[in-house]
């Protein structure tokens, strides 16, 4: 029997010992960067003359390793052989598969450090984020193992006396699943995970700027026992190998997370039939999000500055949950700003995220670093910048975190998802003005509201329309099994990661009818 599932805790980095263990492993991967990383397919390692560069966003000099590519011979090689391992894959006990997954968790869960250190040098990312990065990867597989096992009995549907019926849950086939940079453990691992625990087989395309993590869950997942094929490991360009993959006519449905622009643009490719194609594909697919805190003016604004803070500045704003707009009624508006201005003057330290200091590391790339001071540049014309602003490219891809104030709900960085540090304030002057401002994107992801007021709650409960809505606490830091996590509108395809339902997403279910 399985014990109840319970999320995996973050490590307590104000204890001497945790500190010091979390410096050996930084050390330690430090000792083993620059390492060249083959393909896997069917369980072949291909190491490719064409390899891509990973290197460390705080420091781009330091090559975390080099990894190969895939073109589209290996693609197709991969896709075949996806698609032969599923025929006996599909049959295997769910027990077999979420097994596997248990004993993956555990594994990770004895090296726990090694993989958050690596984290903070691939990703970027300071301590706590890295941990939580690598908690939530363990979580995804002890959620998942366990949800297989429940959908397996099937579901309960009517029979009469002179037949017998049932309803399970089949797997699809041949999934894609195309990662993030951002969570490039948890998200890589929850949408790669879910999809082979519930029968299918997988070509995992992890993103291109942190694609060694994958590897590494990819040794871990052997190591617990999965079989050769099941997941097949084939990072490469989205243009090259992603757009093969998911034109595929054996592709069966691809998992997606990623930007608004990508997500679409499979969503589109997909719904196109190709030649020799026998099925609709499905996509499971997370876009990004305007994510807004509204505060109110019955309010704990101490609370609500520090939830601010920490969800627009926690991992320099690169979560597709990020608050980047906050909407605060006219009565508390200039107190709140003054709060979060002060709060990150004294407590969003930048820097190096191997330091343990660091509460934000750098952004992850050229491309963004340009997209987010563009975004800055815009944000001094539409509103008045009372914090940050700048930022400094000579060692890693730093961006200051910077505050807006007095933007107009309706302006460009109201907008549009910038997805780094930078948050701006508009003014209501109701509660009513406040949730109709929240709503006015495109997206519908996360939202938080900071308020005494029992009434508003409810209200918002009803109008505010996020996948995730948090009252009295910040918008970010969803726990898998807690808070399901997805979006509406164009956030995504209302699919919830971490959610008792998600793994349906990649299953077909069928009526079995017998006369007795
Ligand atoms: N699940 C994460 C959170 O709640 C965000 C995921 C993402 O950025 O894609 O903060």
């Amino acid at each position: 029997m399985v014990v109840p599932y319970k999320h995996e805790p973050f490590t307590d980095f104000s204890v001497e010992e945790n500190r010091k263990a979390m410096e050996e492993a930084i050390a330690q991967v430090e000792s083993d960067l620059g390492k060249e990383y083959p393909l896997i397919i069917g369980g072949e390692r291909i190491m490719t003359d064409d390899k891509i560069e990973v290197v460390n966003p705080a420091n781009r000099k330091e090559v975390i390793g080099y990894v190969s590519k895939t073109n589209r011979n290996l693609a197709e090689k991969a896709h075949n052989i996806a698609d032969e391992t599923f025929e006996w894959w599909r049959k295997t006990d769910a027990s077999f598969r979420a097994d596997i997954l248990f004993r993956a968790a555990a594994i990770v869960r004895r090296r726990k450090h090694e993989f958050t250190a690596h984290l903070i040098k691939e990703g970027g990312k300071p301590w706590k984020e890295a941990d939580a990065d690598t908690a939530e990867a363990i979580d995804f597989m002890e959620f998942y193992a366990r949800q297989m096992l429940r959908i397996d009995g099937g579901v309960e549907i009517n029979s009469r006396p002179i037949e017998n019926n049932r309803f399970n849950y089949i797997p699809l086939g041949v999934g894609v699943v195309i990662s993030p940079w951002n969570f490039l453990f948890a998200i890589m691992c929850g949408t790669t995970v879910a999809s082979m625990v519930s029968g299918n087989t997988v070509l995992l395309k992890p993103a291109s700027v942190t694609p060694i993590i994958a590897y590494k869950m990819m040794e871990v997942l052997e190591e617990a026992g999965m079989p050769a094929g099941v997941i097949n490991y084939v990072p490469g360009s989205g243009k090259e190998v992603g757009d093969y993959l998911v034109d595929h006519p054996r592709t069966r449905f691809i998992s997606f997370t990623g930007s608004r622009e990508v997500g679409t643009r499979i969503f589109e490719r997909a719904a196109k039939v190709q030649d020799g194609q026998k099925w609709l594909k499905r996509t499971i697919i997370e876009m990004g999000g305007k994510d807004t805190i509204v505060v109110d003016n019955e309010s704990d604004l101490e609370l609500a500055a520090d939830a601010i803070t920490y969800s627009a500045f926690g991992f320099s704003g690169q979560k597709c949950s990020a608050c980047s707009r906050v909407v605060a009624h006219e009565d508390v508006y200039d107190e709140l700003l003054e709060r979060v201005v002060e709060k990150t003057k004294n407590e969003v330290k930048y820097g190096d995220p191997t330091d343990h200091g660091s509460y934000m590391g750098p952004v992850i790339d050229q491309g963004a670093y340009d997209k987010i001071l563009g975004y800055i540049s815009k944000g001094k014309e539409e509103g008045r910048l009372v914090h940050g602003g700048k930022g400094d490219n000579s060692k890693g891809w730093f961006i200051e975190p910077t505050i807006f104030a007095d933007v107009d709900p309706e302006a460009v960085i109201m907008q549009e998802e910038i997805f780094g540090p930078v948050v701006a304030f508009t003014k209501a002057k109701s509660f009513d003005e406040a949730i109709e401002i929240a709503n006015n994107t495109e997206y519908g992801l996360t939202g938080a509201v900071i308020t005494n007021n029992r009434q508003h709650l409810e209200q918002a409960r009803e109008d505010f329309h996020v996948g995730n809505l948090y009252f009295n606490r910040g918008c970010t830091a969803a726990i898998v099994g807690y808070h399901p996590f997805g979006g509406f509108n164009m956030s995504g395809t209302d699919s919830k990661a971490g959610g008792p339902d998600y793994l349906l997403h990649h299953m077909q279910p069928k009526t079995t009818s017998e006369m007795l």
